[in-house]
């Protein structure tokens, strides 16, 4: 680094995503990192843990993009980054203790509840789900109670995708630690500019990189932040035995990435507010979702959390899923595609997806808004939502 992590801590994680993960300020240095396409070091006799010695066991290029989002999320540790979302949520739950309880939304991301169901039926935890923007209901599922032991693990994710539920963090993590609970929040929907969970006492952050902090829909990564020594050393293990190390390329991609989160998340989120707005008064919309919106039952807890109400939108429509695929086949600046927080604008109707909830209604479509001129991506799907 080419300052010490003490010059961050006094700066704001827009200045971070641009400043942190450089080589030293040393004569005749690059400005940039080096990428090292290398899976193995030179190395005689016993390794120190610091030296390089088998890209598997850690890769030292994916070191500077692990430094900026360890300190845009204001955490004590750097990020350890997965080979995907997923694996990072994989290392997540394996702090788990054997048979111990996992409280999740009922709406979390589907590739998540998939997860963790399929680790209660392999008796590896025991799983309650929740409805994550409904506090009381959490903090009961907490305590367990008649047979039920309290939870080990609560899992946050605020906004859900693609529901958008906004969960009250600050609230949630205290109650889960007077329960001796610890506490993931997925902060993939957010990142670290619009919400840090470690400032609410959270344990660990999670992210799927592929999506915001990439942000160009070019990489699968996945990251965790975690707070504890303890938790650091029990991801980095799980990562090395696992075989979940991302590939020195994607570090790279990711990097570059980074440095224009600011930039990318201001205007997405603006264009995604504007959006939401005038789809409110579209007929063909019966109901649209954002936190920015007064009309969203988390708006408040939103804005007292939240600088900025993210850049994906959800609507449905009224002329049911046949409308919702129709406005799909006639957008030309919106992509018809799967994945969120790239620079380019995506829509899906979710249930498209055989696994997708039945609590996700059939006519909703998730947009993804990216940085295109916001006065274009209304033209293409006001005219998309006319001829639906
Ligand atoms: C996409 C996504 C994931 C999974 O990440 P991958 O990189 O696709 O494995 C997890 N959580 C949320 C909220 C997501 O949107």
């Amino acid at each position: 680094m080419a300052h010490p992590r003490s010059f961050f801590a006094e700066l704001s994680p827009d200045t971070t995503v641009v400043a942190a993960g450089r080589p030293d300020w040393n004569q005749g240095e690059p400005v940039n990192p080096p990428v090292l396409f290398s899976s193995t070091f030179i190395s005689r006799g016993v390794p120190s843990e610091a030296e390089p010695a088998y890209a598997r066991y850690d890769n030292p290029s994916n070191h500077p993009a692990e430094q900026v989002i360890g300190l845009a999320e204001a955490g004590p540790n750097d990020a350890v980054l997965f080979a995907s979302g997923m694996a990072a949520i994989d290392a997540a739950f394996a702090l788990i203790p054997p048979g111990g309880r996992l409280v999740m939304p009922a709406h979390a991301y589907n590739g998540t509840l998939g997860l963790a169901r399929q680790l209660a039926a392999q008796g590896r935890v025991r799983l309650s789900t929740v409805p994550i923007d409904q506090a009381d209901a959490v903090v009961a599922a907490l305590a367990g109670g008649e047979g039920c032991a309290p939870a080990a693990l609560l899992w946050i994710e605020t906004p859900t995708n693609p529901l958008l539920e906004i969960a009250d963090g600050p609230a949630l993590v205290e109650a889960a630690h007077q329960v001796g609970a610890i506490v993931a929040v997925d902060n993939t929907l957010a990142t670290p500019l619009g919400q840090r969970p470690l400032e609410w006492g959270a344990d660990i952050v999670v992210h799927s990189a592929s999506k915001c902090l990439g942000g160009h829909s070019d990489l699968i990564m996945g990251a965790v932040v975690a707070v504890s020594a303890e938790h650091d050393t029990s991801l980095r293990d799980f990562r090395r035995i696992h075989g979940a190390t991302p590939s020195a390329f994607d570090g790279f991609l990711l990097l570059r990435g980074l440095r224009t989160l600011a930039l990318r998340t201001e205007r997405s989120n603006a264009s995604a507010a504007t959006l939401a707005r005038r789809l409110e008064t579209h007929p063909a919309v019966e109901k649209v979702i954002h936190p920015s919106l007064a009309s969203h039952p988390g708006h408040a807890i939103a804005k007292a959390q939240m600088s900025g109400f993210g850049g994906v939108v959800s609507i449905e429509l009224a002329g049911g899923a046949a409308a919702a695929d129709a406005v799909a086949a006639q957008t030309r600046s919106w992509a018809p595609a799967t994945s969120l927080g790239g620079v380019e604008s995506m829509l899906e109707r979710r249930r498209r997806w055989p696994g997708e909830f039945t609590d996700v209604p059939e006519s909703l479509i998730r947009l993804s808004v990216g940085v295109e001129n916001v006065d274009d991506l209304w033209a293409d799907l006001s005219q998309a939502l006319d001829r639906g």
